[in-house]
Parts: C-alpha cells; structure tokens; sequence
C-alpha cells in the first residue's frame, strides 16, 4: 500500500470516526452508498447526446470529479473494512484480466472474453 494511499484513507477513516458514522458505515451500507454515489456520477450524463456529453465533459468538471471523489472515498473504506489492499486487488486483477483478454485475441475488439 503507498504511502499517499495510507494517508488519505487516515483521512477519511478520521473524518468518520469523528462523526460518530462508524455505527452506520458497515460493508452494506457502504456498498449501496458506492452506488448511490456513482449513480449521481451517471446522472451528470443522463440523456445527453454526444455533443452535450463533450460540453457536460468540461462544463461539469468539479461536479464529476466530486462524484469520482465520492464513488472512491466508499470504496476505500469498503476496503479498509474487510481489508482489502485495493493497490493488491487492482494489481491482481488486471493480471488476471490479461489472461481472460489476450491481446493478439482482443486487440481493437469491444467484443466480450466468452465471444472472442
Ligand atoms: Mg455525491
């Protein structure tokens, strides 16, 4: 785990624990939260085209990142819950990932790893 990972997830686990939200904040309800959150992400692009996506891209910038901000702070503390390393997981997905989508299999291919 980095040190700059370390750090911010201190951050949010204080910011919690000074609030008393550590008796609302359980694996369930972090997860619905993750969600909700990222809904409000999808939301930002709910019925747009794809020009008014390209202006919502920029006009809507600090809202998105607020959004992105809130999906990683729950699943940051999702993982700091069970104890996950999220650098870990990602680092063992991706390889596994590589081995589900080979690229001279998938290379410039939206296709599904069953459907290669
Ligand atoms: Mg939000």
């Amino acid at each position: 785990m980095s040190q700059e990972y370390e750090i911010l997830i201190k951050k949010i686990m204080k910011f919690v624990e000074e609030r008393d939200w550590n008796q609302y904040h359980n694996p369930k309800d972090l997860i619905i939260s993750l969600n909700l959150e990222a809904a409000e992400l999808l939301e930002i692009f709910q019925w747009k085209d794809e020009k008014e996506v390209k202006q919502v891209l920029s006009d809507e910038r600090e809202h998105i990142e607020e959004e992105v901000a809130d999906v990683a702070i729950y699943l940051m503390e999702f993982c700091n819950y069970l104890g996950i390393d999220l650098y870990e997981a990602i680092d063992k997905k991706i390889v596994k990932n590589g081995i589900k989508y080979p690229v001279n299999k998938c290379k410039g291919s939206n296709k599904k790893y069953n459907e290669l």
